[in-house]
């Protein structure tokens, strides 16, 4: 019998923060169905690491991403070319198998007039990352959300990601990714700016 110890496996027992008991006997059902015991000892504290993992893994639910760019800056010198965020890693969950996606996103947008801190774009990424997702609504939700807010002349979200559900099971490719985009406003109907911003994502 193989025993792998993990730094987790320290429980914090001073958070206290009550998980409902349907949610615990939920995860001890799932336990028993897929053939081990959840009453032996390295699973006992199971279900409750699962639940608050859960609730960190959902979190975007409990927020509203587009508040993030709320906060923007008008004063930028006359800049007006491309911001690039580029290769932000993130997790997320597939809707239909609950199976981690990881991967990372580049996102860029053509300012009008105002931009927002750098670090914004990624808490927007996280805000929908951390719900259940399939990748093109996640590529498409960051896109929209930065484009209604910003209302720049341009938005371009570009992600590559991995798929547990692919690599793990059914077909089992590891390696393999897929890449989804969403170009709005001058990315879209602008074949230079295009040009110009694929170049920069190194595409
Ligand atoms: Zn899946």
């Amino acid at each position: 019998m193989n025993f792998m110890l993990h730094d987790h496996d320290t429980f914090d027992e001073s958070d206290t923060q009550i998980i409902p008991d349907t949610v615990l006997e939920a995860v001890r059902i799932l336990l028993r169905w897929s053939g081990d015991d959840p009453d032996r000892e390295g699973l006992v504290d199971t279900p409750k690491r699962v639940a608050r993992a859960w609730q960190e893994y959902c979190s975007g639910y409990q927020e509203n991403p587009a508040l993030h760019l709320d906060r923007t800056f008008e004063d930028v010198g006359g800049y007006d070319e491309i911001v690039l965020l580029k290769d932000i890693p993130f997790h997320s969950h597939c809707e239909h198998h609950l199976a981690p996606i990881t991967g990372k996103a580049s996102i860029a947008y053509l300012p009008r007039n105002r931009v927002v801190g750098i670090s914004k774009l990624a808490r927007v990424l996280h805000g929908y990352a951390r719900r259940l997702q399939v990748q093109e609504r996640l590529t498409a939700d960051v896109a929209q959300c930065i484009w209604d807010h910003l209302q720049p002349h341009g938005v371009a979200v570009v992600i590559e990601a991995q798929h547990g559900c692919m690599t793990g099971r059914g077909v089992r490719t590891p390696g393999v990714s897929m890449v989804t985009s969403r170009l709005l406003g001058c990315f879209l109907t602008d074949a230079g700016s295009r040009k110009e911003l694929l170049a920069l994502m190194g595409y």
